[in-house]
Order: C-alpha cells, then structure tokens, then sequence
C-alpha cells in the first residue's frame, strides 16, 4: 500500500467512525426477499426486537447492534422497504437521516439496523434521563444497549434507542401533516419556488405560497405556537410569525388585520387575522410561508394543502 493510500484509509476510518455507524464494515442487503441471505439475518433479528417493544424486561437479551445498507431500487419508498424488512419507517429514517417521507428517493443509500428503534444523533446538553422520558424507554437499557459503562451520553455521538418511535409531532413533520391550511376554500395563485416576480418581472425566489381568498377572510394559526411578530414588514405588509417546536416558524403576510399580540400562545386553528392586500401586492391574498431554522420550506411537504400531492400515510 501506497503511502498515499494509507492516509486515504486513514481518513476514511476517521470519517467512518466518526459517522458512528462502521458504514465501511456495514454489510449489503441486495434485495430484500429471501434470497438474499443478509435480508434473511437482519429479518430475524429485527422480529426478534419486535418483541421488546413495550415490555422494558431488564433481562431481554438484546443481540449486538449492526448495520447493513441497501440502496434504494426503483419503485421502492421509504414504507415499502420498511415493510419488507419488518421494521419501523423510523427505525431506518433516523439512522439513514431523512426528515420527510419524501426526502428519500432510488439510488439513495439507507441504513438498516437489526433492531427497531430511534438513531438519536446526540447534542451536547441531553442527558441519558432526557433521552429516556422523551422514548418513554428506561434508561438502563438505551445505556445496556448501547454498552455504557455511566449515566452520560458521549457528546455529539449518536445512541441508539432500542423500541424508541417519532413522537406525534415529529410524525406529523415526517409525514407532512403537521401543519394545516391557514384558511378555508383554498385556491393556490402562486407557488413555491422560482417565479417572475410580479412587480419587476424579473425571476425571483418566492419563499411561499400565496393563497386568493376574498378580503377579510380569517386567518388561522397553521400549527399550534407563540406569536413571535405582529407588525408590519415591507413587502410583507401586515405579518403575523408564530414560532413552533424543532425550530419551525409559519408567516402570514399582506393581512389586511392582525389579532394577535406578541408572546401569545395559539392553538392549531386559532384566529389571528383576516387576508388582505397590504404590503407588496396586486390583489387580495395571504401569502404563507414555512421555515424551519430560517430558511423556507416548500409548504406542500408539510400540509395538506396541494391535492394532487397528497401526504403520504403510514402503511404499518
Ligand atoms: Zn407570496
């Protein structure tokens, strides 16, 4: 081996371990039927951590945690690999690192583990104790399982979390129906994404999407949160920005009144103002927009608010 090579591997063991998951030494699932004698493994060990779930038996023998990788083939989904291998759509979502049903796609790389669960990438400041309460799983085991000698999580680690599920919020974010329209009677004038701006007639990114509706129609909180801003934002006109968990932010702009003040508290479906056409624009409408941690998101993954793409259901 070539010097240049040693430090090649070197690196890669690096970066392997750093990633946490051996990815250089994970085995391959090629297909996913019996065939396939990988499959055939991790098929029985994953039934077999099926039957934790739930019991929190402090003698359950847990088998040492693997992973293999399959590449996902055309026709596949998320849902459908989870299914054919038994296992949960968090399970491989968490560790493979996709935060939408729709994030993974053919040709994209998926991490299985032999055990269903939650892939926590660890931050510094969470205990093990806020690890368990929020898995409602008993911390001797995520420690057990993961062969912790103490009460502390390596910081910027990640543990795995033997029988951990998405909680209803985090579901609701994966499966895109978390948040919902903010007025009734919805007829989307202009969508997310490049676009000739309106006024300059020059391309221009549009962060949001903007929904007619007759002047004075009320506006409701899209997801539950606290009124960050009330006031008016240029463009914007008249805004209303609620903040929500894991750093999400809904803004809802050219209201025509705003009723809400800042620091409140509203649930899904509250009143907070009613559609008009201030700020920058040509005719009645709220202009409504996502973001998580700053930047926009495209709405249509996270509601239910374009038809013709439907959120996908669990199929488990
Ligand atoms: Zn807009």
């Amino acid at each position: 081996m070539t010097l240049r090579c040693l430090i090649i591997a070197v690196q890669t063991m690096i970066l392997a371990s750093a990633a946490g998951l051996e990815a250089a030494q994970a085995e391959r699932i090629w297909v996913l039927n019996e065939s396939d004698p990988v499959y055939c493994a991790w098929r029985r060990d994953i039934v077999h951590s099926r039957r934790y779930r739930g019991r929190y038996v402090r003698t359950f023998a847990f088998r040492p945690l693997k992973w293999a990788e399959y590449i996902m083939k055309p026709g596949d989904t998320l849902q459908t690999v989870a299914v054919r291998l038994g296992i949960s759509v968090d399970a491989i979502a968490s560790a493979s690192g996709f935060v939408h049903v729709h994030a993974a796609s053919p040709g994209d790389r998926l991490l299985v583990p032999n055990f269903d669960g939650i892939n926590y990438r660890s931050t510094s400041g969470v205990s093990l104790a806020e690890l368990a309460a929020k898995y409602d799983i008993p911390a001797g085991d995520i420690r057990r399982f993961n062969g912790y000698q103490r009460d502390w999580l390596p910081s910027g680690g990640q543990v795995f979390v033997p029988g951990g599920t998405m909680s209803p919020l985090e579901q609701g974010l994966f499966y895109g129906t978390a948040f919902s329209p903010p007025i009734d009677a919805i007829v989307v004038t202009s969508g997310y994404g490049y676009r000739s701006d309106p006024f300059s007639g020059r391309q221009a990114f549009h962060g949001g999407v903007d929904l007619a509706a007759p002047g004075g129609t009320p506006v409701r909180a899209s997801h539950e949160g606290i009124v960050e801003f009330s006031g008016w934002a240029g463009g914007y006109g008249n805004l209303v920005v609620l903040r929500h968990a894991f750093g999400y932010r809904t803004l809802y702009g050219h209201l025509q009144r705003r009723d809400v003040r800042v620091g409140a508290r509203l649930a899904r479906g509250a009143f907070l103002g009613a559609v008009g056409s201030t700020g920058a624009s040509t005719g009645p409408h709220l202009h409504f927009e996502i973001q998580h941690h700053g930047a926009s998101v495209d709405p249509a993954r996270y509601t239910t608010l374009h038809r013709d793409r439907p959120a996908a259901a669990p199929v488990f």
